[in-house]
């Protein structure tokens, strides 16, 4: 691929860097994550960000222009993403709607729904939440136990769901249940979206390592959704999950750090070891030089992204790579770096912690980086089965009716 921009998408950067220069929040590190705000204050400077985005078509740069985007191609919004990601914006509160469910909802519900729903979205004014995993169900999501069951016009749902990232602030939610136990598990499920102040959705938080309640568990007692909120037919629901799954790892794909090997190189200089600084030790520069050589690498797969994007193709299951490698460095590094800051590293306020905490926040973060999106060993899975072809794992579960599998009980 060619690195450099083209005449229109350089002309495409320099509005977009001017807009941004014109119109982004000073000093507003409010994001979804963030440990200097409190999540109220930042939730309202995000919604205030997203209306301002939203208003002047950046939101969804690749959606058509009828419902709010800008009818852009895939490489404007990667120079979009580029160019915002030089500002301290908020964000990550509404990525899982504009990402997962809205997609989901326009390509499963009526266009009356994607018209109710699509704007509100779009403008932060409505947040959505993705009630998919279980305790007993992630990775094999097809594996879910939320009951629905058919009354009249409406369906009655009885379960739990956990690790709902936003449900606490969300206005809506996707929810994927099972309303056919007698089939095999993948054939059983119906997929809806809900009002999450519905009677009977109980919301807890989960306190992170972190000190803070991203996501979360929720309950439904005898919650009833109208049949109207199904989206997709009455056991269709995998097939529907399919969509928002692959929305998200499209989402989550590239998946790095906020930091890099520049962070890593600043914060090496500043420290002193027993002979000098830790930039000029054997040992810490051999690590250093893996963790470039492994971001070379990340570049390059991203460029090779976005190479097939630029030629009008959708990047394939090779794209898993990229969180495969990229999680478990971030975890690396920033393990590496919190040893060197010796007791220092224990320090988390980012006034006081070099490079305003950086390297604390991504590591009590980084284990999440290799669960959420799919865990390590399922993108392992998926590189071995779907791009090496190499033999597929055995699943003695798929053709075997959900209700006679054996549960361990
Ligand atoms: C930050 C974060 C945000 C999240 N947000 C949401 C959300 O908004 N909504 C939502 O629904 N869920 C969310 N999740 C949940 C996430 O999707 C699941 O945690 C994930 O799918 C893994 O499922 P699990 O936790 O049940 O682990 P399990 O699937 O039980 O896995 C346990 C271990 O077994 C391994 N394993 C499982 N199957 C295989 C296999 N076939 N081969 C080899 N190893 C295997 C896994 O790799 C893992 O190490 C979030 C998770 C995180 C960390």
């Amino acid at each position: 691929m060619d690195f450099e921009d083209t005449p229109e998408e350089a002309e495409f950067r320099a509005e977009v860097r001017a807009w941004l220069e014109a119109n982004a929040p000073k000093n507003a590190s409010a994001n979804a994550f963030s440990a200097d705000l409190n999540e109220k204050e930042a939730l309202k400077i995000a919604k205030e960000w997203q209306a301002k985005k939203a208003e002047a078509r950046y939101a969804k740069i690749t959606w058509p222009r009828e419902i709010g985007g800008m009818g852009g191609t895939p490489i404007q919004n990667v120079i979009y993403s580029q160019e915002e990601a030089k500002f301290n914006l908020p964000g990550g509160f509404f990525d899982i709607g504009l990402g997962m469910c809205i997609p989901t909802l326009l390509t499963h519900g009526t266009p009356e729904q994607a018209e109710r729903y699509t704007r509100p979205a779009l403008y932060g004014e409505e947040i959505w939440c993705q009630l998919f995993s279980e305790p007993a169900a992630g990775s094999d999501l097809a594996g879910i136990r939320t009951r629905a069951e058919k009354d009249g016009d409406e369906w009655v749902v009885n379960g739990q769901k956990i690790w709902t990232s936003g449900a606490h602030y969300s206005d809506y939610g996707i929810l994927v249940t099972r309303s056919n136990p007698d089939v095999p598990k993948h054939k059983g499920l119906t997929f809806f979206f809900l009002d999450m102040k519905t009677p009977g959705v109980e919301v807890k938080p989960i306190k992170q390592i972190s000190g803070g309640a991203n996501f979360n568990e929720v309950y439904f007692t005898d919650v009833r959704i109208p049949d109207s909120q199904r989206l997709g037919a009455e056991g269709d629901g995998w097939k529907v999950s399919l969509t928002t799954l692959m929305n998200e790892r499209a989402a989550i794909g590239g998946g790095g750090g906020a930091l890099g090997t520049d962070e890593l190189l600043k914060l090496f200089r500043g420290i002193e070891m027993h002979d000098g600084p830790a930039i000029n030790n054997m040992a810490v520069r051999e690590r250093l030089a893996d963790w470039y050589v492994q971001g070379q690498g990340l570049k390059y797969t991203r460029f090779r992204s976005l190479t097939a994007l630029s030629k009008g193709q959708t990047p394939g299951p090779e794209n898993s790579i990229g969180k495969a490698v990229s999680a478990p460095r971030g975890q690396d590094y920033t393990s590496f770096a919190l040893e060197l800051m010796e007791l220092g590293g224990m320090i988390t306020d980012p006034d006081l912690a070099p490079l305003k905490a950086g390297f604390q926040s991504g590591w009590l973060f980084a284990p999440a980086m290799r669960i959420a999106g799919g865990t390590d060993e399922i993108l392992k899975n998926i590189i071995a089965e779907r791009v090496l072809g190499l033999p597929g794992e055995i699943r003695v579960d798929k053709d075997t009716p959900f209700n006679e599998l054996p549960t361990g009980h």
